[in-house]
């Protein structure tokens, strides 16, 4: 059993008032530990605790942050194992996937910032031969970070580390559904004699910590994934103090595959990018969009490939997917399943519960599930699912499939599927989405833009962009006589 605490000004504290919230481990239904369930006392304490920190981590240098933030992605990475078996007991996901993807992505987080920091440029302008002027980018202050539970330390990390790299202190608030490592980060951080009050975090609800967190006056910013309702009550509430507010929201994202594409190597990916992480990643191609000439050869084989794949412990090295993350998104994700059939959807395969023998048999576990013939207005085709289940959807021209793609109020990510690279590029261009992978996906390059359009987010993560998002730019004018 793990008592998390919550981390503030370098120690661990109890919630105020003593109230605290189970931690369940989603592949046995098992209560594994408990967390404070803080409100607004935990995030005064730990803003004026981050205030105080920030005049010396502001001012002293890029040098010395990215050393902090070196040891620290160093001591994770010497503790890659402990972190992963915490991810996979709080989230369900495979043990080998936390292994090889969230933690080694969490310590690449902070070391791309703690790089990125000593390399960082500003721009100046010679006006006339006598007026200089130059952009001085300063940190913002105290800043929030909230994340969600699907990628917990990945996406946490995601944050923090620029927020800290451009010299701001940091209150995180992780999910409450899976706080295990962001509590090993603090005792981390702990460990490595990290600058106190730098970053501090409050554990517990969203309406309780969170909701304290983003309308607090003294902090400057948010930086925010999670779903799009929770996105648009933050952008409201911040926007009351005008914080400057980054979202990375919901995804419908489309899987297109063309007539002439490697059928083999293109349905492949398609289940995976279906049900990886049981399908929770906002970046999970949920449509899987097929020109009509292929459409039964392609169907033939994603329900083989996704047949193949083994749902079980999330330890046993042979899962490739592993439990729900909780038993309220489990409720959740066959209701839609059920809502698809309602509307005429023909389910290939999957679409029921699984039961694992042994120390599972209490655990939240769904057959991947593949379902076609639902009109593509039907929520199937319109709602994120955030499960593993993707609907298989044919089209004739290529126009179809750009308006098919673009046909749901998300607009995050695309992957495409073909061998001409005209159609790449023409396709690319006109899809309404922040990322567009062209014959793979979520191959990932830290400098490049990360972020959605219409309701899947406002703004970019990423490079400088996270850098540029955590500072203000100030300009300098001087005039030489
Ligand atoms: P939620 O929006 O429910 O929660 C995200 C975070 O916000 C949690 O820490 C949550 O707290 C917190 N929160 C909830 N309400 C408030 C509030 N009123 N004020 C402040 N904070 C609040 O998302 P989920 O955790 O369910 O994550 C799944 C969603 O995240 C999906 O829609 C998915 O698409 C999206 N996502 C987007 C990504 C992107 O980059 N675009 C990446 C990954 C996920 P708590 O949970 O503790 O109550």
């Amino acid at each position: 059993m793990t008592r998390i605490q919550n981390y503030i000004d370098g120690q661990f504290f109890d919630s105020d008032d003593g109230l605290s919230l189970e931690i369940i481990d989603p592949s046995s239904a098992e209560k594994i530990g408990t967390f404070p369930d803080s409100a607004q006392k935990e995030i005064d304490a730990a803003v004026k605790s981050a205030t105080k920190a920030f005049e010396h981590w502001s001012t002293s240098g890029p040098e010395y942050r990215s050393k902090w933030l070196f040891s620290l992605a160093d001591a994770i990475e010497s503790k890659l194992t402990e972190f992963a078996i915490a991810e996979s007991r709080d989230s369900g996901k495979p043990l080998s996937v936390a292994k090889m993807v969230d933690i080694p992505r969490a310590v690449a987080n902070f070391r791309f910032f703690a790089g990125a920091i000593l390399h960082d440029q500003s721009e100046a302008y010679v006006d006339r031969p006598s007026v200089l002027n130059y952009t001085l980018r300063q940190p913002l202050g105290v800043v929030g970070c909230i994340s969600p539970w699907n990628l917990p330390l990945y996406l946490f990390s995601w944050k923090i580390a620029p927020a800290l790299a451009a010299g701001n202190c940091v209150i995180g608030k992780p999910s409450e559904v899976t706080p295990l490592t962001a509590h090993m980060l603090a005792e981390t951080c702990v460990e490595i004699g990290f600058p106190r009050g730098v970053l501090n975090i409050v554990h517990g609800t969203g309406p309780r910590a969170g909701a304290a967190l983003v309308a607090h006056p003294d902090v400057k910013a948010i930086s925010f994934t999670g779903g799009t309702a929770t996105g648009r009550l933050i952008s409201r509430v911040a926007s009351e103090s005008l914080k400057k507010v980054s979202l990375e929201l919901g995804g419908k994202n489309p899987t297109i595959i063309f007539e002439d594409a490697d059928l083999e190597v293109a349905s492949t990916t398609a289940v995976k990018a279906a049900f990886s992480n049981q399908g929770q990643i906002c970046l999970c191609g949920s449509r899987i969009l097929i020109q009509a000439s292929v459409y039964d050869q392609v169907k033939a084989k994603l329900i083989e490939k996704t047949k193949a794949l083994t749902v079980g412990d999330p330890l046993e090295s042979a899962t490739d997917m592993g439990a729900i993350v909780s038993m309220a998104h489990f409720d959740k994700v066959l209701h839609h399943i059920e809502l698809a059939r309602k509307d005429g959807g023909h389910v290939l395969t999957g679409g029921v519960r699984l039961h694992v023998s042994g120390r599972c048999e209490n655990g939240y576990f769904l057959a991947p599930t593949l379902i076609e013939g639902i009109p593509h207005t039907c929520s199937a085709n319109q709602e994120e699912i955030f499960g593993p289940v993707a609907t298989l959807i044919p089209f004739e021209t290529e126009s179809e499939a750009i308006q098919l793609a673009n046909d749901t109020k998300y607009g995050l990510s695309a992957s495409i599927w073909t061998q001409d690279l005209n159609q790449a590029h023409r396709v690319s261009s006109k899809l309404s989405s922040g990322i567009v992978w062209v014959n793979c996906w979520m191959h990932r390059d830290l400098r490049t833009p990360f972020g959605g359009v219409k309701e899947s987010g406002v703004g970019r993560e990423g490079g400088l962009y996270a850098l540029r998002f955590f500072t203000e730019a100030k300009n300098v004018c001087i005039k030489m006589d």
